[in-house]
């Protein structure tokens, strides 16, 4: 099969064996694949290369090709969405059965072979079934662009209705952070980016305000913004600390503020004291669970969130490297781009 390989020092597109599925694993044959900032990171030595070489692609989906002698549930042809990582099943809390707090979680495309490839083999319970209304390069964002903001704002942040959202950096991720904090109840939704089209982005999207941070007095405008309460939540999509910094200094009493941007920056947020004072949070996030991802597939199907909109374009396996060049120049401002192995 053809798979786009890394090695620490260049991504080539090449000839490998197809993966052999393990008893409890299912061969997925990847229709789309999303390219996502966090590929990018392991392209530029910002995230560490954990094997000597990989294929990368962590947002994917496809139709099963064939499963493993212990799997009961999926069959060849089924429609799928998978989860981007997988549990390690040895840690301490893998041994007593709760899964979903593993200590060792393996991202896919970097502790194990990733989806920019024809194949690729993930455990069965990772899959989500992807109904045939909903098209298959859609059903692969949810698998991170839109999980990740997702699982930050309802679960990390708890984010309820009725409570004031600012959201840093309306690119892949931050366009779906929009969409779910208007699905949630979430008001005012203030978005801030220096983008022009990224702010229009977000308002069409369903935010109250979109501001450009770098421009005049952002702890001001939030305050008249939300009629002096300030924001319950706070989210840094972006990763720098001076993004990070912003978004702390315009919490109320009791806000939230979540990191899903990443960075190497160093924490700094000015005096602990109003933090404290204020008793406000500082929430680091990663990801998503399973169950996010098969809520996420049922919003879609139902009707509640629409996300036509996020994959900007497709483009052949043979062409990932400039589809990731084209994301980190951030040419023609791409929600996600989509590769299609088969194409
Ligand atoms: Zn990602
Ligand atoms: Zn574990």
């Amino acid at each position: 099969m053809r798979a786009a390989r890394f090695d620490g020092t260049s991504l080539t597109v090449q000839d490998v064996p197809v993966p052999v599925p393990g008893p409890s694993e299912v061969l997925v044959k990847v229709e789309a694949c999303g390219i996502c900032l966090s590929d990018v990171h392991l392209l530029d030595g910002t995230l560490p290369l954990l094997l000597p070489a990989v294929t990368p692609g962590h947002e994917a989906a496809g139709t099963i090709e064939r499963v493993g002698a212990e799997v009961p549930v999926w069959a060849p042809g089924d429609r799928v969405v998978m989860a981007g990582g997988r549990v390690c099943g040895r840690c301490r809390t893998c041994v007593r059965g709760r899964f979903e707090e593993c200590e060792a979680f393996e991202i896919m495309g970097f502790a194990f072979d990733g989806a920019w490839a024809q194949y690729v083999a993930v455990p069965y319970t990772g899959l989500a079934s992807v109904p045939d209304g909903i098209p298959i390069e859609q059903a692969a964002v949810l698998a991170d662009a839109v999980s990740t903001p997702y699982a930050a704002l309802t679960d990390r942040a708890g984010l309820k209705p009725g409570e004031s959202v600012g959201l840093w950096g309306i690119g892949g991720l931050g366009v779906h952070a929009v969409q779910v904090a208007r699905l949630v109840g979430a008001a005012p939704i203030l978005a801030f980016d220096p983008l022009e089209s990224a702010r229009e982005r977000a308002l069409a999207l369903g935010a109250d305000v979109a501001l450009d941070p770098t421009d005049g007095d952002v702890v001001e405008r939030v305050r008249e913004l939300t009629g002096g309460r300030m924001l319950d939540v706070a989210v840094d999509l972006v990763g720098s600390n001076r993004v990070l910094a912003q978004a702390a200094s315009c919490l109320g009493r009791f806000g939230r503020c979540v990191m899903v941007g990443l960075s190497l920056d160093p924490v700094e947020l000015g005096p602990g004291l109003f933090f404290g004072l204020q008793s406000q949070s500082l929430l680091g996030h990663l990801g998503y669970s399973k169950r996010h991802l098969d809520e996420l597939v049922d919003l879609v199907r139902l009707g509640r969130l629409d996300v036509s909109g996020s994959v900007s374009a497709l483009m052949p396996l043979e062409e990932v490297a400039t589809g990731v060049e084209q994301l980190t120049s951030k040419t023609g401002n791409p929600v996600r781009l989509v590769v299609q192995p088969w194409a």
